[in-house]
């Protein structure tokens, strides 16, 4: 049974009745899915060409606010309505929901134009840069995330205390504590290939109750629209299921954090491994060292695209795999970037700076911008770093809160450059809201500290 399906294929499922539902989903600013369920008749008929949704959703925050001070929308300005105009080459079937298909939409404006700040949209532009110069992106997001055997409703009357976690130790790797989970994790897994992606594999992670979900890599627009799917869909599997899981960087401080680590490498548009040179040093071509050069000059630049919350900087924590320092090495995991498959035609960066929290299109956007600028100036790479990166004392430093990041974002001529400065703009308001709606809170822990002491 083809996961993919033609509007042809729709209409038949349509015809014989295994087929009544169409999920029509754009991706907002925090990377999930957000739509409408059609009538698969309805959608046949008239969705396929377009719907519609409130502008709201590319003007708002985790909580669904209406965010004062977007240029884009407001009450003033009405909060009306973009297109969504479905991208029929994502159209697939949703095996874990009863007789249901899912298609992703782009975003535009009456005219037809795509909304610049639309994730899809800012994702487009830089793989179209790319193309222009004859590359291929080829991109893979892992995925780690804790499970808990409580559901999600369970979770919140607790107000999020005493959570009870899938597992009772580190689980990394480990196989008769990851058996426990199988009820749930295999059918992420078998509901998730029957979407049509190809999953790899999933393994326990280190920590208690923590799992990983690895996907193949693909080109870089399949990987951001597959990881949105596939984090919505194991949120609806453990729903399913009773039970919770959190894409949270770092859900308690005594955990590890969950990581969303982006792999990178680049192909010619016939599909030759553009970051394969074997005769030089590991292998690693020169537009691979100017790729990875422009990847470490804009680290700082691009720090919010992986890790968007107040919370994902809670993540950043000396020895626990999470990095601190932007520095490149040979598979070495204290470092930010580690340059995995030496030698071989699967050598490619991995980028370990974003958590599990980030928003796919954005990340990657910010990968590649960070990469085309290191290949448009022929950047030079400087030394691997050797050791314990988590020691380097004069060592790259990643920005270590979210206000350090939207500074550098918004100081990113190179972003600018990239994205447009109402992109830009956009984002940076988006960073900065973040920080005003923590700003303004008073937290448990400096409740619990001065009470009594202060
Ligand atoms: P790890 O040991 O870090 O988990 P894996 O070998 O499991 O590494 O690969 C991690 C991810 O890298 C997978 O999603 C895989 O599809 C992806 N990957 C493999 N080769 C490439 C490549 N050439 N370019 C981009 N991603 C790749």
């Amino acid at each position: 049974m083809n996961a993919m399906l033609t509007l042809e294929e729709l209409k038949q499922e349509f015809a014989t009745g295994s087929i009544d539902t169409v999920l029509a989903c754009m991706v907002d600013m925090q990377g999930r899915l957000m739509g409408k369920r059609f009538h698969a008749d309805y959608f046949i008929n008239h969705a396929v060409e377009e719907t519609h949704s409130c502008n709201y959703l590319l003007a708002t925050d985790l909580e669904m606010e209406t965010v004062d001070g977007y240029k884009s929308t407001s009450w003033e300005a009405g909060y009306g309505d973009y297109v969504m105009k479905p991208d029929m080459s994502t159209l697939r079937r949703v095996p874990w929901l009863e007789g249901t298909a899912l298609v992703l939409c782009d975003v535009l404006d009456h005219h037809h134009n795509p909304i610049p700040h639309s994730p899809r949209a800012i994702l487009r532009k830089q793989i179209e840069r790319l193309s222009a110069m004859g590359i291929q992106p080829m991109m893979a997001t892992e995925l780690e995330f804790f499970l808990f055997d409580q559901s999600y409703t369970q979770a919140c009357e607790s107000g999020y205390r005493d959570m009870k976690l899938a597992s009772a130790y580190n689980e990394d790797y480990h196989i008769f504590q990851t058996t426990k989970e199988e009820g749930v994790i295999r059918a992420m897994r078998n509901g998730i290939y029957g979407a049509g992606i190809a999953v790899e594999c999933s393994k326990g992670e280190a920590s208690a109750g923590q799992e990983e979900i690895n996907i193949k890599y693909d080109k870089a627009l399949t990987t951001a629209d597959q990881h949105s799917i596939v984090k919505n869909a194991c949120k609806e599997i453990a729903w399913e299921h009773g039970k919770a899981i959190t894409f949270m960087a770092k859900w308690h401080n005594e955990a590890a954090g969950s990581s969303s680590h982006v792999h990178q490498s680049m192909w010619s548009l016939d599909g030759k491994p553009l970051f394969l040179d074997e005769s030089r040093p590991h292998g690693m071509s020169e537009l691979m060292s100017h790729y990875l050069a422009g990847l470490l000059a804009h680290a700082d630049d691009v720090t919010y695209l992986l890790a968007p919350y107040i919370n994902s900087y809670k993540r950043f924590q000396e020895g626990t795999f999470a990095p601190t320092k932007a520095v490149w090495s040979l598979d070495n995991r204290t470092a930010g970037f580690r340059l995995c498959g030496e030698g071989t035609k699967a050598i490619r960066i991995e980028c370990r700076i974003g958590g599990a929290d980030l928003n796919p299109y954005l990340a990657l956007a910010g990968q590649l911008a960070s990469g085309i600028a290191g290949i448009e100036q022929k950047l030079a790479l400087e030394p691997e770093f050797v050791g314990d990166a988590y020691a380097g004392e004069n060592a790259r430093q990643v920005p270590n809160t979210l206000r350090a990041a939207t500074e550098k974002m918004d100081a990113s001529t190179m972003l600018r450059e990239a994205f447009g400065d109402d992109v830009v703009d956009h984002y940076v308001h988006a960073a900065r809201w973040e920080q005003k709606e923590h700003d303004k809170r008073v937290t448990d822990w400096e409740v619990a500290r001065g009470f009594e002491r202060a």
